[in-house]
């Protein structure tokens, strides 16, 4: 990682109810994200808000020097930042922290994402490319589904799920994967989301002994490690539990040693 870089936006527009997608010229990110990273951005035109706002990767082209973030609307740094505009510089530290890990004889992956936590797991379907991965993506409503096109093109096969029945399975996205899984059991599964969402997948993970990563999306202070505002107990067999670092150690855990209760 290099230090921050002052990035060009390219574009940035609304994808969905309260959700964007936003294009940075950053070749050096581009060059060097692996899905399940992040960008650790500095809140443009606020020099009160000193912490920057950590956003995982959604899509990074080395070629073309571009990296693209979904964010959704939640408070005061993510509002300034849906207000930026073409042409506008970012203040951009990354890409940071430890992405999912897929080896080499993996045959069979699903990716799970529920809201803006689908951002990351699109890129781990994109990048680790080969046939038999399966996308489940889960939105409140179609309202805050987006880029739908951009998910089928990324995997084998697309399951979405909203909770209002408007796209797709009416419920939740993790009634579905239940579904999938009493069929047909991945090597591996990838996952990010709400933690009611993350826990229910970990639940199942334990159940049909699948091996399984989370993308913790914690609150976090520097990004870099030092501060410990982000730490979640990871299982540790000499002393019960440990806490690690999200920013660091993380965002990316195996969901046998992630202690989300405590999280
Ligand atoms: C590794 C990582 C990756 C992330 N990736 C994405 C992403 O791809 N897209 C995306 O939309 N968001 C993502 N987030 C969450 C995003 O960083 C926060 O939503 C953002 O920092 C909020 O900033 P704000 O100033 O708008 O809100 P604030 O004013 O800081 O907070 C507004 C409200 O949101 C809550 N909040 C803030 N941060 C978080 C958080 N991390 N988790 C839960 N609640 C929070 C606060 O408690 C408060 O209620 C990620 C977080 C992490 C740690």
């Amino acid at each position: 990682m290099k230090g921050p870089e002052l990035c060009k936006v390219t574009d940035n527009r609304l994808i969905a109810g309260g959700m964007y997608k936003l294009r940075l010229e950053a070749p050096n990110v581009a060059g060097n994200a692996r899905p399940g990273q992040f960008i650790h951005i500095k809140v443009p035109g606020d020099r009160s808000r000193l912490l920057r706002r950590p956003i995982s990767i959604y899509d990074a082209c080395h070629k073309k020097g571009y990296v693209e973030i979904v964010f959704q609307v939640v408070g005061e740094g993510t509002r300034l930042l849906s207000a930026v505009k073409t042409g506008d510089f970012l203040d951009v530290l990354g890409p940071l922290g430890n992405g999912f890990s897929v080896s080499g004889d993996t045959r069979h992956l699903f990716v799970v994402g529920g809201g803006c936590g689908a951002a990351p797991v699109k890129f781990a379907a994109s990048r680790f490319n080969f046939t038999g991965r399966t996308c489940f993506i889960g939105f409140k409503s179609g309202d805050a589904a987006y880029d739908l096109q951009e998910f089928e093109n990324s995997c084998d096969s697309l399951l979405i799920a909203t909770e209002d029945g408007s796209i797709g399975y009416k419920g939740l996205i993790t009634e579905v994967l239940e579904d999938e899984l009493k069929r047909n059991l991945p090597d591996l599964m990838l996952a990010c989301g709400p933690v009611p969402m993350m826990k229910a997948i970990q639940q199942m993970a334990e159940k049909y002994r699948v091996p399984c990563q989370l993308l913790l999306e914690e609150r976090m202070g520097c990004g870099i490690g030092a501060c410990m505002t982000c730490a979640c107990a990871v299982r540790d067999d000499e002393d019960g539990f440990i806490y690690k670092r999200v920013c660091k150690d993380g965002p990316v855990f195996w969901s046998r040693e992630v202690m989300l209760d405590e999280a």
